[in-house]
Order: C-alpha cells, then sequence, then structure tokens
C-alpha cells in the first residue's frame, strides 16, 4: 500500500500584526511622557484616525504621512513597519477647585491610558483576512520605579494589551508609576492589586480585608468579576474621591475606607469597576444609586457594619438628597449619590414586602445584569416589576420622576 504524504493543514486562525506602546519616563521632568508606538507587519492598515482631548500632546512624528484637522490626525503609516512618536504633559485638572485627574509629582505619577493615548480608529484595507494585533505596552522608567497597571503583565515593566473585542488592541485603565508599593491579593478569583504612591494614607492590607468579605458577596449579585482589578492611590493634589476605569480605579489615599456616612467610595467604585452595565443617560442614577446602596449594603451583609450603623447610613441618604427632582433626568451629586440609593433601598423593601421575602432588589439586578442590554429607566423598572412581580409605575412616578423621599417610618426606619 503507497503512502501519500499529506501537507499539513494550514492553521485557521488570522494572521496577526504587532504594536508595541512604548511609554518612557524621565527622572529630570516627570511632568512629560514620551510616548512611542512601534508597529509592524501592518501590511492591512490604511490608515489611522488619532482623536487627542486637548493640547497636552506636542512633538507629534511619525512614518509616512501625518495631517492634522483641529485635535484630529490622520496617520497614513506607508508601510508595514513604522513609528509614531508624541510628548504627553501629564497634569490635567478637574474642575471645580484645585484638584487633578491625571498628575506627576517628583517621585510618582497618577494618570490613566486615556491620558496617553488618543481616541484610535483604524481603517483596514478592503478586502482584508480579519488580522489581529499582538499587542504590548512597554514601560522604560528612572531606576527604582515601579509601575501598577490593570493590564495582564508579561515581564517587570511589560505588559499584554488586550482587547477581544477591537482588532487594534489599545491601553486602557489607570497607571501609577513611580516609589510606590505594591499590594496584591486573589479573592474569589479576582486578582486584586492596591498600587500606594508616597503621602497617601491608605491601608492597603485593611482594604484587601475588606474585599476579602465582600467581592464574593458582589459576585454573587454581578456575577463573574473582571479579569483583573487595580486600585491606584495617591494624594493631594489628585482629585479627592473616585474616578473609575477600566478594570481599574483611583481614590484618593485621604479617604478612609468607611466615610463618615458609612458608605465605602471604595465599595462604590468596585461596584462601577464590574461593569455590570452601560447605562443610557436616564440610567445613570440607577447605575450611581445601586453603586452606593452596594456599599453601605455589602458592609452590612459581611458584618462590617451593625443594624445601627446600616440604618443610620439609610437615614443619612434621605437627609442629604435632594428631593422634588426627576431622578431620571438630574445630573446633582446629592440626587445622585443619596437620593438614588435611598430609593434602591426602598424597591429592595419593596420586592421583599410584596413577595413576602422571597425575593430582593438582588434579584432584580441580577436580571439586569442577565440581559446585557443598555441600563434606561425602563428597562430597570421592566426587571423590578418582573422580580415583584407587581406593577411599580405608579410608585416609579411617585418617587423616581417626581422624585418625592419615600417614608423612612413606612420602611420601619424611623426618622
Ligand atoms: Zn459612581
Amino acid at each position: 500500500m503507497a503512502l501519500v504524504a499529506l501537507p499539513v493543514a494550514a492553521h485557521a486562525t488570522a494572521p496577526t500584526f504587532s504594536v508595541d506602546y512604548v511609554v518612557t519616563v524621565r527622572r529630570r521632568d516627570p511632568g512629560h511622557l514620551h510616548v512611542r508606538w512601534l508597529l509592524a507587519g501592518i501590511d492591512e492598515i490604511d490608515a489611522f484616525r488619532l482623536v487627542f482631548r486637548d493640547d497636552r500632546t506636542t512633538r507629534v512624528t511619525g512614518t509616512g504621512t501625518l495631517a492634522w484637522h483641529d485635535h484630529t490626525l490622520l496617520w497614513t503609516p506607508g508601510g508595514p513597519y513604522a513609528h509614531l512618536a508624541y510628548t504627553v504633559a501629564v497634569e490635567r485638572r478637574r474642575p471645580p477647585g484645585p484638584h487633578f485627574d491625571s498628575y506627576a509629582g517628583p517621585d510618582w505619577i497618577a494618570t490613566r491610558a486615556l491620558h496617553l493615548f488618543p481616541e484610535i480608529n483604524v481603517s483596514f484595507r478592503a478586502g482584508t483576512v480579519r488580522a489581529k494585533s499582538r499587542a504590548r505596552l512597554v514601560f522604560r522608567l528612572p531606576r527604582g520605579w515601579r509601575v501598577a497597571t490593570a493590564a495582564r503583565r508579561l515581564a517587570d515593566d511589560t505588559f499584554a494589551v488586550e482587547e477581544p473585542a477591537k482588532r487594534f488592541d489599545r491601553p486602557r485603565g489607570w497607571f501609577l508609576f513611580g516609589h510606590i508599593a505594591r499590594h496584591t491579593r486573589q479573592v474569589a478569583g479576582l486578582p486584586i492589586t492596591v498600587a500606594v504612591a508616597p503621602g497617601s494614607g491608605l491601608d492597603a492590607r485593611r482594604l484587601l480585608g475588606l474585599y476579602g468579605r465582600t467581592v464574593p458577596l458582589l459576585e454573587s449579585v454581578l456575577g463573574p468579576p473582571p479579569p483583573r482589578l487595580l486600585v491606584v492611590s495617591a494624594p493631594d493634589p489628585m482629585w479627592h474621591g473616585g474616578l473609575s476605569g477600566e478594570d481599574s480605579f483611583f481614590v484618593n489615599g485621604h479617604i478612609p475606607l468607611r466615610s463618615p456616612d458609612k458608605t465605602s467610595t471604595y465599595l462604590h467604585e468596585l461596584f462601577h469597576a464590574w461593569r455590570p452595565f452601560r447605562p443610557r443617560a436616564d440610567g445613570r442614577w440607577i447605575s450611581e444609586g445601586l453603586a452606593e446602596y452596594y456599599s453601605l449594603a455589602l458592609q452590612h451583609r459581611a458584618g462590617r457594619l451593625s443594624d445601627r450603623s446600616f440604618a443610620r447610613g439609610i437615614r443619612l441618604f434621605a437627609r442629604y438628597g435632594r428631593w422634588d427632582i426627576d431622578l431620571s433626568r438630574t445630573r446633582q451629586p446629592a440626587a445622585l449619590n443619596n437620593s438614588a440609593p435611598l430609593v434602591m433601598y426602598w424597591i429592595d423593601q419593596e420586592i421583599r414586602r410584596v413577595t413576602n421575602g422571597r425575593r430582593s432588589l438582588d434579584d432584580a439586578v441580577r436580571m439586569l445584569v442577565g440581559e446585557r442590554g443598555r441600563l434606561s429607566t425602563a428597562s430597570f423598572l421592566r426587571v423590578v416589576n418582573r422580580t415583584a412581580d407587581r406593577d411599580f409605575t405608579p410608585l416609579f412616578r411617585r418617587h423616581v420622576y417626581r422624585g418625592e423621599c419615600p417614608s423612612l417610618s413606612a420602611m420601619r426606619l424611623g426618622n
């Protein structure tokens, strides 16, 4: 019998091209970062349309041709191997007040990908195979500096940039560089890194202890966690609050694990980091209300907040809330941070009451997460109705659209 040599089957995977994003920090001038993109094998890319947010990016150079229209750069790399280089001024003020959402001190830098990279739009040549990028983020740091990012670490200062839904992977999330401390812990399958800049008052071990108790509880409501979580803690003059990013968030190092009103910025931002739904404009109060309500409720469920303190937290929502306004349209912090979470507590109590304790707000949130649609007041009302098997429309009209404060005595919380 003759043996016939068969050709080895070609792999069905699409060809890849590679991108290295190299970020260089210089000790003499940490306020200006030098960014280089090194691209190889990009035969299938015609051009890039890069949209810069403001005037902090300067000295842009690259192979091929560069054409500017205001803050938009049309870059035609003009060959399979190409590079682009530019300088970014790190500091960016966040009004109102004298605080920053991106800042460089002498020995630390807190910033995020969207400050160092423009919005990237890629046009691929017509009729190309669906090539996918293999991208890395490489940091060149002064001696003694370290880096923390939300990306998967490949080597010391090199990270994988992965954006499964995109053909061209872009860096995302928060970064902290400098003489920083990194604390890591795995909680319920979620690798957590807490990165602390010099001068921050955060006790990272206590924060990891809090997450050890609360992450599993949140997972039971929101489902599987993000692949990784990075918490960036830095002192003034950074923003006095929390700022969420992709798989990461920033909280000012002066903010305690539990705020005087019993809620926790660290749990509020954890909720956002899960990115359970994409809110429409009129879904904002729901995403903020749930994040703030659960930041109180999770501490209570984890046995870290007494019934009395939990009740006090709920009463403070009523006191500091902004009432008699339409929650679905407002942008007022007092309404989003206090009225909205109180309404969430009230919805929880109502669902429990009409189902004789068989169901709760958790069930409505689980259903909402499962829908994967855009979050709006209407979609939220629908899942609340389904969970309670009751029509909440009149109650939403009163407490959401008219913004009437729910009665605390009806919820047995007194005044
Ligand atoms: Zn929030």
